[in-house]
């Protein structure tokens, strides 16, 4: 069942259900309340020896499918899922199966359409009833229209949707009715698709260029061997070409394919390069689609073995393959690949390495910047490594150059946020012709504001943290929770006047239509991009060049490609690398090669602008030279030192409490606990830099195993003491909730 409560329960089958197959759904009686669930196990044994044999099991109320909707290869990957990210199976199977699915609540959509009343054979017949018509011409042009639309008598297509009888004829449904009434029309329920159909021309891929062509050949020695793949190649060196040519291979031995992407990169961009080569083959599975539009996907995948290739984001695992040959998982290292709330709190390229074992099936990872794991697996040979170093078209890497803003502050030559050298760029390529983006990675008009009298600063009710200040909408939101409140005019503690601190996207914004009036400005982040086709029309506009200067936060780094780019600034890096974070360092450098990937990707060299105060950090060293390796190597060190992966694999357990004094006691106890069994491996309490969101106070405890330990054994007894602990009275009610391999 979907739940957290307990992993599976035990019902009877009563003698009125004749058959019962694992994976269909039944309706169960729990408490007072009745659940669907999905038959996990058929098994004779008492599911608790202390309870008596005499003791009835409930019964299953009814049985919800004939046919199985959850493949036994799914139901052993929720297992593992459950065991490894120490949750519930329910918990995976609310997170794997599109919610309508689990209510039983889809409905197929129908469509009406008319077509003419079977007793007219020929055109003939139809003058007598023109003539009737004379009185009623609203009645005579809709049938007009109709003859019109449907060709009757005359070549294929003689039913025509009401709909589009409707808008055309622009007459009212009373007067279709009508003519149904006479039985002139008639009308009829047809079920259809809800998935876009595409009916675009295929066209053949792209031949490869030789680099493209040695690594497909690599790639399928490393699938022969049996090994995953990892496909470092630097920004548009042509990955998703490779790609293509793996998945048209599959395809053409009769395989299915998935192809995982960050969620932001679903963009037109990709599907329509992919529609144009796979056509009706493919599919795309986005949780921007309506939940019946993915019980459709879903349902058509269950039903069939047909070769398919399927784009999606994370949740893509979770899908009834039955004939899998190759999982891609482009932009690998992207931390959106992993859920962070709810539970089930997986990494897909986790359990995409995992589906695939199970299936048989081929794994590629393929990116510009390797997440440390991956590259490390590729090092030390459990993963097969691929290599592409030159951009396609003998196009250079972007140059990137530093700027000094504590020099530039010094000197004054800085304009607001913008240090003079980089107005210079930018009004360059404005007169060139060129397009800029600007990267800046908060969103919101000031992190906060505060009272320039008594220094008030407004924060959130909820939760640790100071308000956002967002100008357009003259509100202060939480970016925590949410929480929004209008913006008041003064402090109210003394009706000082604000003062604005930091900068987000909307000042940076305002900076930029300041500096360069003449430019055409658009910015995405996600205030912009709420609305269903929001993203997309802010990517199209600027793919049109309607606009000149894109500014925005990490969604602009991801997987787009521009022609008309070639300059790409980052107004100020250093924010990335504060971060106490062990992958601060590691995040801040994809970031900034992903984002100047954006430059320069057709016709003359790529320029990129970073704003620093703190030009010395080795990391820009590596990036000006593209030496990912080098930043590796440094990586690896200090993960090594302070003890992190891949050297030791970690858990984070998360405690939350309304009640600070049970939580704090929960706390200390779990900690004292787990040091008595794990020693140093286990922290002391953490308290979090925000300590508490949403009303629940926050505390963390740190768990680090050794790479070659038992994971799973040690794994184990940390669940003994969290449940332990939880039933302590003076603990009740402490929520603990594990994070195995945190991003
Ligand atoms: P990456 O994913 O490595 O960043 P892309 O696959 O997006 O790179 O390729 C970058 C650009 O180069 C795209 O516009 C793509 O169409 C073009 N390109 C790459 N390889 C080829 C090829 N073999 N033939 C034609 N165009 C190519
Ligand atoms: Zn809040």
């Amino acid at each position: 069942m979907p739940l957290a409560i307990a992993d599976t329960y035990t019902y009877s089958i009563p003698d009125s259900i004749a058959c019962l197959e694992v994976g269909t759904r039944v309706l169960v009686p729990l408490g007072k309340k009745t659940i669907t669930g999905i038959v996990y196990r058929i098994h004779c044994e008492n599911p608790d020896e202390t309870i008596s044999p005499d003791i009835r099991l409930r019964d299953i109320i009814e049985v919800l499918d004939e046919q199985p909707i959850v493949l036994p290869s799914q139901l052993s990957l929720w297992r593992w899922l459950a065991d490894y990210y120490l949750c519930t199976i329910g918990e995976v199977m609310a997170a794997a199966l599109p919610a309508r699915l689990i209510d039983n609540d889809y409905t197929a959509r129908t469509e009406v359409y008319i077509s003419l009343h079977p007793r007219f054979t020929d055109v003939e017949q139809l003058q007598p009833v023109f003539d009737s018509l004379k009185r009623a011409p609203k009645q005579q042009r809709l049938l007009e229209y109709f003859l019109e639309l449907s060709d009757a008598f005359d070549g294929a297509p003689h039913i025509v949707e009401q709909r589009q009888l409707i808008e055309h004829s622009g007459e009212s449904t009373a007067v279709l009715r009508t003519l149904i009434e006479k039985q002139i029309l008639v009308a009829s329920h047809e079920v259809v698709s809800r998935i876009p159909s595409y009916d675009a021309d295929i066209e053949p891929a792209h031949p490869l260029t030789d680099q493209q062509q040695r690594a497909v050949d690599e790639i399928r020695a490393g699938f022969a061997e049996q090994k995953v793949c990892l496909l470092h190649g630097v920004t548009s060196s042509g990955k998703t070409e490779v790609y293509i040519h793996l998945i048209r291979e599959m395809l053409a031995q009769g395989k299915q394919v998935l192809y995982l992407v960050p969620e932001i990169a679903l963009t037109t961009q990709l599907t329509d390069r992919l529609k144009k080569v796979f056509g009706k083959q493919l599919g795309v599975y986005h949780s921007r689609f309506s939940d019946m539009e993915r019980v459709e996907i879903y349902k058509d995948l269950l039903n069939s073995t047909e070769p398919k290739v399927i784009l999606s984001a994370r949740s893509g695992v979770f899908l009834p393959f039955r004939n899998l040959g190759l999982v891609i998982v482009d932009e690998e290292h992207d931390s959106s690949f992993k859920q962070q709330d709810p539970a089930p709190r997986y990494h897909a390229r986790s359990v995409a390495v995992v589906m695939a074992k199970a299936a048989n099936a081929s794994v590629l990872l393929g990116t510009a910047t390797p997440a440390i794991e991956s590259y490390y697996n590729a090092q030390t040979g459990k993963y097969r490594l691929v290599e592409m170093s030159e951009r396609y078209a003998g196009l250079s890497l972007p140059r990137i150059g530093l700027v000094d803003l504590k020099r530039q502050y010094h000197r004054k030559e800085m304009f607001e946020h913008f240090a003079d050298p980089l107005v210079e760029r930018i009004n360059k390529q404005l007169t060139e012709g060129k397009q800029i983006i600007i990267f800046q990675n908060r969103r919101g008009y000031a992190p906060y504001i505060g009272c320039k009298r008594c220094g008030y600063v407004p924060k959130c009710c909820n939760c640790d943290v100071s308000l956002t200040y967002h100008k357009r909408t003259n509100t202060l939101v939480c970016h925590y929770c949410g929480y929004t409140v209008s913006a008041p005019q003064s402090c109210p503690n003394c009706q000082g006047e604000w003062r604005d601190f930091g900068v987000g996207t909307e000042k940076i914004e305002d900076e930029v239509t300041g500096l360069f009036p003449e430019a055409r400005v658009a910015r995405m982040d996600l205030d912009t991009t709420r609305n269903k086709n929001s993203h997309q029309r802010i990517i199209n506009a600027f793919a049109r060049h309607e606009v000149d200067i894109l500014i925005g936060t990490q969604m602009v780094t991801k997987g787009l490609h521009f022609n008309d780019v070639s300059l790409v600034a980052v107004l100020n890096a250093d924010s990335m690398m504060q971060s106490p974070d062990f992958r601060s360092s590691e995040r801040a450098f994809q970031m900034l090669e992903q984002v100047a990937g954006r430059a320069g990707r057709t016709g003359s060299q790529g320029e990129v602008i970073i704003q620093t105060f703190q030009p010395d950090n080795p990391l820009y060293a590596y990036l000006q030279k593209h030496d990912y390796k080098s930043f590796y190597t440094a990586q690896l060190g200090e993960r090594k030192t302070f003890r992190f992966p891949p050297f030791y694999r970690l858990v984070v357990l998360t405690l939350k409490h309304r009640d600070y004094t049970r939580l704090d006691t929960a706390a200390r106890e779990l900690s004292e606990r787990l040091r008595k069994v794990f020693g140093n491996r286990c922290s002391d309490v953490i308290i979090p830099p925000i300590a508490r969101v949403q009303n629940m106070h926050l505390r963390t405890i740190r768990l680090r195993i050794e790479a070659n330990a038992s994971f799973a054994q040690a794994k184990a007894i940390l669940m003994q003491h969290v449940r332990y602990v939880q039933t302590l009275p003076n603990c009740k009610g402490t929520v603990i909730q594990p994070d195995v391999d945190p991003m």
